[in-house]
């Protein structure tokens, strides 16, 4: 039986288009690739410029546009995702994967997100300075930046766009958004809200497609002010390289967190954080937890509950009631996985459970392992040290905190990291010896509250511009002084 494919369009200068060349690719649902979502335009380089000189056109008029009225698009656009949450939240489980529970509340993390944006950007102004000459008035103003692109990854497909693109939107500034292939429906529900919120032609402009054929292009054009960036280390790289001089980057790329367990900590509480950490989201989450680093008098007891509630886990369809964990996003996450399963033995890790694709029904059709613990891991090897982007935990055994720390900071990231201890004055020297963005006592490596600064240090991120919270709006803006009188 064929089912007709949904047909969906980019959308550029307040018009929906195919790609220039007609071509097309799909998005499919990884826990069964029988289920298609949809059909996307694979858009081209001349799309994307169509897309970039929308935005510049578009420019001027809603730079000059009132802040209260910039608002008001936000939160008419807030509403309209909370009125579709659910039916957006079964989409979002059906195209990326992760369980409804998780949808659920990513669909309400965006509309929060647009909110608090709305908000903030009514309140963001200069300031006055004390002047030398009592006749000057000397003040600052925060200016939009022109076009900015708006590149997204699949991992959390409607709140990584909405806290990029509400921030850029509130400030005056115009956009241009391509979400991941593996996601294109979520960045086109999101661009729909807006749209249907009121936001004016070429404000907003999205481009699904390949990073192949639209990556460069969307990023390297001269018109293009910012480029506001998460993904991989090495699609972050590439464009660094890529783009001008002049214009102003925010990468948020990868990590490879590590979450310490003291030899007072509560065993229980350290592992609820590990399996949270590690496995939610099935490990896909620039945050997961992908190292242990286990004080050696608790080491043994903390692997042997690590593994049986690991072993407990249920993994299924992210639709089914009572699943634990999804399937991974896409074949090659997949592939990859595997890969390190196989690349931990070779080093001489014990996998101490989990790491096997499920292949049988009823996870034929999707892309489903189970979840990995390696025990017996040293600092050196690769899975101690690359990001995996899977449920696969590796322990590492420790004899005190400053060895902990000198693990902890042994890999070229630095995005978040976790101590689980009842010790404060341990906590304290963790949190000022760890060398990451983002830093949790007795929590997961996961999770940042809406109005707090996230990003990393080292290859996690460009380290000049956080997202989330109020700092993100200094992203969005350039600081102008003026002297009066
Ligand atoms: P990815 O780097 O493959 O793709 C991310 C986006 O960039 C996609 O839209 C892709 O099409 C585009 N892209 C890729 N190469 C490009 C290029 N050369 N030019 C322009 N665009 C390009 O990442 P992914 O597989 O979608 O997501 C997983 C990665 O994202 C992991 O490394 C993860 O750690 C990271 N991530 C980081 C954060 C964070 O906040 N630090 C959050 C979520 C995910």
């Amino acid at each position: 039986m064929t089912v007709a494919q949904e047909a969906y369009r980019i959308y550029v200068d307040g018009e929906w288009a195919e790609a220039a060349d007609g071509q097309t690719f799909v998005s499919v649902n990884p826990a069964n690739t029988d289920d298609v979502l949809g059909r996307f335009p694979d858009a081209t380089a001349e799309d994307a410029e169509r897309a970039i000189e929308a935005a510049h056109r578009a420019y001027p008029a809603w730079a000059a546009t009132p802040p209260a009225k910039r608002s008001e698009v936000l939160l008419r656009a807030a509403d309209l995702l909370e009125r579709r949450a659910e039916a957006l939240a079964r989409e979002l489980t059906r195209e990326e994967g992760k369980v409804l529970a998780a949808s659920r509340a990513e669909v309400k993390r965006a509309a929060a997100t647009l909110r608090f944006y709305a908000m903030e950007g009514l309140s963001f102004a200069g300031e006055t300075l004390p002047s030398d000459d009592p006749h000057a008035l000397v003040y600052t103003v925060h200016e939009p930046l022109g076009v900015v692109t708006v590149i997204t990854p699949w991992n959390f497909p409607l709140s990584i766009p909405a806290r990029k693109i509400a921030p850029a939107l509130v400030t005056g500034n115009t956009v241009v958004f391509k979400p991941a292939s593996d996601t294109p429906l979520m960045g086109l529900r999101l661009v729909e809200a807006f749209v249907e919120a009121g936001l004016p032609p070429g404000v907003l402009n999205l481009v699904t497609g390949s990073s192949r054929r639209v990556g460069l292009p969307l990023v390297a054009h001269p018109l293009v002010k910012a480029v506001t960036f998460t993904g991989s280390t090495a699609a972050g790289e590439a464009i660094h390289r890529a783009v001008a001089l002049t214009t102003r980057t925010q990468m948020e790329l990868g990590g490879k967190n590590p979450l310490v367990v003291l030899d007072d900590a509560d065993l229980d509480l350290a592992v609820d954080l590990a399996i949270k950490g590690g496995y939610e989201l099935t490990g896909q989450a620039c945050t997961a937890t992908s190292r242990v680093l286990v004080h050696r008098a608790v080491h043994d007891a903390f692997v042997e509950k690590l593994a049986a509630k690991t072993q407990a886990l249920h993994i299924g369809s992210g639709l089914e009631e009572g699943v634990d964990l999804g399937p991974l996003a896409n074949g090659e996450q997949l592939e990859t996985v595997l890969r390190y399963v196989r690349v931990g033995c070779e080093e001489g890790a014990t996998l101490v459970c989990g790491g096997e694709r499920l292949s049988a029904p009823p996870y034929d059709k999707g892309y489903f392992v189970r979840p990995a613990v390696f025990a017996g891991v040293t600092p050196t090897m690769r899975i101690a040290r690359e990001e995996i982007f899977g449920p696969v935990i590796a322990v590492i055994a420790v004899d005190s905190l400053e060895e902990a720390l000198d693990v902890a900071n042994g890999t070229d990231y630095g995005l978040s990291a976790a101590i689980v201890t009842r010790d404060v004055e341990r906590a304290q020297r963790f949190a000022r010896g760890v060398q990451a963005g983002v830093v949790k006592v007795n929590r997961p490596t996961t999770g940042n509250a809406l109005n707090a600064p996230f990003g990393g240090v080292k290859k996690s991120s460009t380290a000049t511009y956080r997202e989330s919270g109020r700092a993100a709006l200094a992203f969005f803006t350039q600081t102008k002084t003026v002297y009066l009188g």
